[in-house]
């Protein structure tokens, strides 16, 4: 088993093969949701782009005090009053109003009592108070977001709050899907004996939008050496990443790995000590940058293998940060190690009073799929001899 590699070299091996390049596009605020910001971002503008009043009340001049003044008019929010706060005068003005020229302070509607049909009573307040200040959020010139920085809903906020219709992102990486077996049938179409409904596909794409991929083309393919290099080699010339499931195994009806090979496929790592997915196999082609993944055909291995090695790539080919979220929580069951490999244990998390909690999701089959659907993280336990017993610690990296 010396020929296995570690996870760890492993993901180490894969970002060392993936170069994120310059390139960028525009995308409308609209569609940006999750998208990589591609440059950095500086403001053109001072946010807020004049001085203007936090509160509903009254522009008072400067060292006002307690006392009564004659109300001259009302500056709106979207509008320029057109007039100026003199000593003995106050200006009615509403939240997010530009304050007028002479304004010492505003004073809050709550803080005020009407002294006439055109006079108001004020209390006094601090110089300045409830003005908010021309740039005081943004400053012009000033860089508001890295280059990798995903963008989330506040961030769409404040692209738009400095003046942005759309930003450069980070282009999407293509992603072809291959599924290889002659077992495997569409769903929707019967199964004859012996055959299985094709789940990869579906599970994977899902996991390739979430990393911020693009799904270039989904195919299946019969275990067949010239099928598989004919289907290969197209979606080689068509895409970024690669991803076949099933095939990668030493089976006698495994064509992946020849297939890259006669492709010129260089392999860069065959074999990770990991359970579930030891056939995993990983390469560059002969343009340097196409990455290439042979992902166990187990449902769970290749689900559990694009989240350890695959989304990595995506997100580092995005400029992003390429690891995932990690938690520590406690184990509420024993988990046994494996003497060799390293294993990825679907849990469930649980918060308690005590702190975050973790517990298997059920049998661990690498065909159980089910077990996937319960999980949000995985436990990575290492090679070695005995157990994790109830109640230790773990390290669990969060699944999307
Ligand atoms: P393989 O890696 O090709 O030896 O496949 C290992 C196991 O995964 C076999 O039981 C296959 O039937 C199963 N398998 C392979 N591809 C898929 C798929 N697309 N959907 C569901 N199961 C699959
Ligand atoms: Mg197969």
């Amino acid at each position: 088993m010396q020929d296995l590699i570690s996870v760890a070299r492993a993901r180490q091996r894969v970002l060392a093969a993936t170069h994120h390049t310059a390139a960028a596009e525009p995308v409308a605020l609209a569609a940006a949701l999750d998208r990589v910001l591609a440059r950095a971002l500086a403001s053109e503008v001072d946010v807020p782009p004049f001085d203007s009043s936090a509160m509903d009340g009254f522009a008072v001049p400067a060292h006002a005090g307690e006392t009564v003044l004659r109300i001259t008019g009302e500056a709106r929010a979207g509008a320029l009053a057109g007039l100026a706060v003199e000593p003995g005068t106050a200006v009615r003005i509403s939240t997010g109003a530009v304050i007028p020229p002479g304004t010492g302070a505003v004073v809050a509607v709550e803080r005020s009592a009407e002294a006439g049909p055109r006079s108001v009573s004020v209390e006094a307040v601090p110089a300045g108070a409830n003005i908010r200040r021309r740039g005081e959020s943004v400053r012009r010139g000033e860089q508001v977001m890295a280059p990798g920085t995903v963008l989330g809903p506040a961030a769409l906020g404040v692209l738009a709050g400095i003046g942005c219709a759309e930003v450069e992102c980070a282009p999407r990486p293509r992603v072809a899907l291959l599924a290889t077996g002659d077992e495997l049938v569409e769903p929707g179409s019967a199964l004859a004996p012996g055959q299985i409904w094709s789940s990869n596909p579906p599970a994977l794409a899902g996991q390739v939008l979430r990393a911020g991929g693009e799904v270039e083309r989904i195919a299946t393919v019969g275990d067949d050496a010239a099928a598989t290099r004919a289907a290969l080699g197209e979606a080689l010339g068509a895409a970024d990443v690669v991803c076949v499931s099933g095939g990668v195994s030493v089976g006698r009806h495994d064509h992946v790995k020849g297939a890259f090979a006669e492709l010129g496929v260089r392999e860069d790592f065959w074999r990770v000590a990991l359970q579930p997915g030891k056939p995993t196999w990983f390469g560059v082609a002969p343009d340097g940058r196409t990455l290439a993944f042979g992902l166990p055909g187990n449902p769970v291995s290749a689900m559990v293998t694009f989240q350890l090695f695959v989304r990595p790539a995506l997100r580092a080919l995005l400029g992003a940060d390429p690891t995932a979220a990690r938690r520590t929580a406690v184990l509420d069951e024993a988990i046994a190690r494996d003497q060799r490999r390293d294993q990825a244990v679907r849990c469930r998390l649980r918060r308690t009073p005590d702190g975050l909690h973790a517990a298997p999701t059920g049998p661990q089959g690498s065909h159980v799929l089910t077990s996937m659907l319960a999980a949000d993280a995985l436990a990575l336990i290492t090679a070695g001899p005995g157990a994790i017993a109830a109640g230790e610690p773990v390290e669990l990296e969060l699944l999307d």
